[in-house]
């Protein structure tokens, strides 16, 4: 279908994305640069370390540039560290931040026991069977507001949400052989104002 779909290429564990969205037959590219946005249909934020990666964008004038481009249409989509810059309001936090959806998300949420998981997750909007989830020192969406809706839930708490064309997973969908939430996002990129 001609998808061009970016990974921000500035920390965290951006190849995995990349192979998940070759997998699916568009095409990836590592953007390091605000210019590579320029025509893409959709950009996916990686895991990774928030602070780090929100630092690195402000530095590289992305924190203007991706809000821009979404407003031209691009879909965005952050995965744990991702879904974290995402958020309007990070809990207990001044960090930088795109701030784009409308949500109120909780770093670090399941503590030092469980700093990493794996569960099956029930996701309505992909189907059956359930989705193999990997949650990494993972955040959880403590409250939506606006036009945000949630996608999934574990244990009470949303980990997976939409608003428009911005998606967010508090887990790791680049890290299982499952294509499913990539091609999800795929579909909302290429649904240019759907
Ligand atoms: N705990 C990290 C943060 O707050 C996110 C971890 C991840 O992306 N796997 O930025």
């Amino acid at each position: 279908m001609g998808l061009k779909i970016g990974v921000l290429a500035l920390q965290g564990d951006f190849r995995e994305h990349a192979w998940a969205v070759e997998k699916l037959g568009a095409q990836a590219i590592q953007v390091r640069r605000p210019a590579q946005l320029e025509d893409l249909d959709g950009l996916i934020i990686p895991g990774g370390e928030s602070t780090t990666i929100g630092k690195l964008m402000a530095q590289y004038g992305f924190i203007e540039a991706i809000p821009a481009q979404y407003k031209r249409g691009m879909a965005i989509y952050g995965t744990c560290a991702g879904a974290i810059l995402l958020a309007k309001d990070i809990k207990e936090s001044d960090q930088p931040r795109l701030g784009l959806m409308d949500m109120s998300i909780r770093r670090n949420a399941y503590g030092r026991q469980r700093e990493s998981f794996e569960v099956t997750l029930d996701i309505p909007a992909i189907g059956e069977p359930g989705f193999p989830a990997v949650f990494i020192r993972a955040p959880y969406i403590e409250e939506l507001y606006g036009t945000a809706r949630p996608l999934a839930t574990y244990r009470g708490h949303v980990v997976m949400a939409q608003q428009d064309r911005l998606l967010a997973s508090s887990f790791h969908p680049e890290l299982t052989e499952d294509t499913r939430v990539h091609a999800y996002f795929l579909a909302l990129a290429a649904s240019r104002g759907g």
